[in-house]
C-alpha cells in the first residue's frame, strides 16, 4: 500500500476531486499547483481557500494535508502560442485539437512533479487527466500516462505511481465521485470555490459554479453537474 501522495492540484473542479480522493486514500497528501502564464490565472488564486476548507469536511483529511507547492512553468507560455496562455479565439485546429491544447503540458507537469516527490518521498503523483469527456488532448491519454510512469522511473530509479482516478469517469460521474468522498458539503465546496473557466470568468455564480458560460470547460462542467443532479433525484 502506497502511502503518500503529490496532487497536481490546479484549483479546478477535477484537480479538487482528486485532491478528496487522495485524502481519502493515502496517510500524507502534499499539493502542487503551476503557474505557467495560463490566461485562467484566476484558478491559482482559489486553491488556497479550496486547501483550507477541504480539509475540515473529514477529520482524518485535517491530518493527512500537508505542505502545498507552487512551481513557476512560465517558460510554456514563451514555447508555444496557444489560446490557454494568451488572449486569442478558441478555435478547432486543422489537426481536429482546439487551439487551447498546449503541447507538452502534461508530459512537462507529471515530470516536474515527479522530481519534487523524489525530493519529498512521496509515492503516488495523483492527475486529473481524462479520457472521457475532453477534447482530445493526447497528453491526457491513459497510454501517455502509462508510458510516462515507466519513463519517469527508468530516468529516476524509483517506483513511483502516476494516479488518474477520473481516467475513465465523464463529468457527471466526476461530480457524483465528490459526493461519494465528501457528500454534498464537498460537491457545495467544488461548485463554490474550484475554477475551470477557460477565461477566467467569476462573476455569475450559476448552480454548477462560477463561469462565463458559454467556453468549452464551462459547457463541459455546466452539462455534468445538469447530469449529476438529474441522476441524484432519480
Ligand atoms: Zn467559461
Amino acid at each position: 500500500m502506497k502511502k503518500s501522495a503529490l496532487v497536481l492540484f490546479s484549483g479546478g473542479q477535477d484537480s479538487a476531486t482528486c485532491l478528496a480522493w487522495a485524502l481519502e486514500n493515502y496517510e500524507r497528501v502534499e499539493t502542487l499547483g503551476f503557474d505557467y502564464g495560463q490566461r485562467h490565472a484566476i484558478e491559482l488564486s482559489v486553491r488556497p481557500a479550496l486547501l483550507k476548507k477541504i480539509a475540515p469536511l473529514r477529520p482524518q483529511w485535517a491530518a493527512r494535508l500537508g505542505q502545498d507547492h507552487i512551481l513557476d512553468l512560465t517558460l510554456i507560455s514563451s514555447i508555444s502560442q496557444t489560446a490557454m496562455t494568451s488572449n486569442i479565439a478558441i478555435t478547432m485546429q486543422e489537426n481536429g485539437l482546439p487551439n487551447t491544447f498546449v503541447p507538452g503540458r502534461n508530459l512537462l507537469f507529471m515530470t516536474v512533479a515527479a522530481a519534487l516527490a523524489y525530493r519529498r518521498g512521496l509515492d503516488v503523483l495523483v492527475g486529473g487527466m481524462c479520457e472521457t469527456d475532453f477534447s482530445g488532448y493526447p497528453d491526457c491519454r491513459d497510454d501517455t500516462m502509462k508510458a510516462l510512469q515507466v519513463a519517469i522511473n527508468l530516468g529516476m530509479d524509483t517506483r513511483i505511481t502516476l494516479a488518474t482516478p477520473l481516467m475513465w469517469l465523464d463529468k457527471a460521474q466526476t461530480w457524483h465521485l465528490a459526493h461519494q468522498l465528501g457528500g454534498a458539503s464537498l460537491v457545495d465546496l467544488i461548485r463554490e470555490e474550484s475554477h475551470t473557466c477557460y477565461l477566467g470568468e467569476r462573476g455569475t455564480l450559476h448552480d454548477w459554479g462560477y463561469g462565463c458560460g458559454t467556453c468549452p470547460a464551462c459547457v463541459l462542467r455546466a452539462r455534468g453537474y445538469a447530469g449529476f443532479k438529474a441522476n441524484q433525484t432519480q
